[in-house]
């Protein structure tokens, strides 16, 4: 099923178009309304952010938004959405690698494939939001929060996908794929991350999406009684195709046409990661390093490479691609390695090997020592403990 995506131009994408420069970030934070972001954030043409790809590529932090946003407030639902970000990765520093299962047991009884399949896919369900959503995802790498948990909802429920199959799917094609937030939110659809499965009906999608999105007659205009009952059986919706797919854009599990450059002599180096491509002076040399043993378990799509490429080369000295473990053989000289600490496979234990400085990434909301399985202990922690900023 996978082929070459139709050329696009990048700058069609509208809104949905990601540069990799400060300068965008400047202007998506600036653009940011706080009181029209908490009326309107549930509907696919709502006054959201799209700040996921610079936050997770670590061009900003949470911290520094709440410091570039003087009048947000804690009682603001954007704090709370962001708490959602803090909480997810929380878990995953708590939960390493078992994230990647489900944390508790999945719906009684009910068997999932492991395959997607091919008409979700190709955008050809039939179902208007999913095969908009997955269209959407293709051209642009980015999703509405809901356009997201219809398509997770839609996979998991209806078609018996079970979550880790999508969730990678999905990881794979975001910009901001980051794999506690994405991963932890199929598991919060699927129930394995929280205590019921999150279903969605045609009334939902008529109330939140454009017109194009809208689906009456079709397998999910049903009642939630009866999506329930689905939910928790083993009887398949059956697709009723429509006429045309789309075509998956190819993955890869290293950045197309980058090699490793000609690393120069340095006695301190800054080892820059995809996850903190913050642009930060350093008296030394800046290394942007792909682990490729983590791409080729978790490939991204190229429209992701070109972000995080074009970004790392312009805040570093030379790149470095390759297996990380060869990295002080390569360099013939005993350097003092330092970087930012990160939960990702694979870079999270290397980093910890090579670097004799490895601060933890900033957060604005505690860590708590004991995992909080649940946003609610988590946020009632958060609240207890910090203090609320006092209207401007
Ligand atoms: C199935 C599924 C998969 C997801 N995968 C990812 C992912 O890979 N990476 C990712 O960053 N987010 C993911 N999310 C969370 C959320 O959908 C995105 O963060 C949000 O849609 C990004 O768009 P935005 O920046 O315009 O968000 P806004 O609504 O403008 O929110 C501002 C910021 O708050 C954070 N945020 C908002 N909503 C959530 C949420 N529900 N959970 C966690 N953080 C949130 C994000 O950092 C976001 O950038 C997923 C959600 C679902 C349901």
């Amino acid at each position: 099923m996978q082929s070459t995506p139709d050329v696009v131009e990048p700058h069609s994408f509208g809104a949905d178009f990601f540069e990799p420069t400060d300068a965008a970030l400047r202007a998506r934070t600036a653009a940011v309304d706080i009181r029209a972001y908490a009326q309107t954030r549930n509907h696919l043409q709502g006054q959201v952010t799209r700040l996921s790809p610079y936050l997770t590529h670590g061009f900003t932090s949470v911290p520094e938004l709440f410091e570039r946003l003087p009048a947000l407030r804690l009682t603001d639902k954007l704090a709370f959405e962001f708490g959602w970000r803090e909480f997810f990765q929380h878990v995953w520093y708590r939960e390493g690698e078992a994230i990647l299962s489900d944390l508790r047991p999945a719906l009684p009884g009910v068997h999932y494939s492991d395959r997607l399949p091919d008409d979700i896919r190709a955008a050809c369900t039939g179902v208007a939001p999913i095969d908009n959503a997955v269209r959407q995802l293709y051209r642009t790498g980015y999703l509405h929060n809901h356009a997201r948990m219809w398509v997770a909802s839609y996979c998991v429920h209806l078609r018996k996908v079970h979550w880790r199959t999508g969730a990678d799917w999905m990881y794979a094609h975001l910009m901001d794929g980051d794999l506690a937030s994405n991963h932890l939110s199929w598991q919060w659809v699927a129930a394995t991350f929280s205590s019921k499965p999150y279903l969605f009906n045609a009334d939902n999608v008529a109330r939140f999406a454009p017109p194009d999105w809208h689906c009456p007659g079709s397998a999910i205009d049903v009642s939630y009684e009866a999506l329930e009952q689905i939910a928790r059986g083993n009887d398949l919706v059956a697709p009723s195709p429509a006429a045309t797919g789309t075509t998956e854009p190819i993955l890869h599990s290293a950045p197309p046409g980058i090699r490793t450059s000609t690393l120069p002599a340095a006695s301190r180096i800054r080892l820059v990661h995809p996850w903190m491509l913050a642009d930060m002076p350093f008296d030394g040399l800046r290394l942007g390093v792909i682990h490729q043993p983590f791409h080729r378990r978790f490939p991204w799509s190229d429209l992701r490479w070109r972000f995080v490429m074009d970004r790392m080369s312009g805040v570093t000295d030379a790149v470095f691609v390759g297996d990380l473990s060869d990295l002080t053989a390569m360099l013939n000289t005993t350097v003092h390695f330092e970087s930012t600490a990160t939960p990702y496979p694979g870079y999270r234990e290397q980093l910890a090997q090579l670097c004799a400085y490895l601060p933890e990434a900033l957060r604005h909301f505690p860590n708590p020592e004991r995992t909080c399985r649940s946003f609610s202990a988590f946020w009632a922690q958060c609240t207890n403990s910090m203090p609320h900023r006092s209207p401007p």
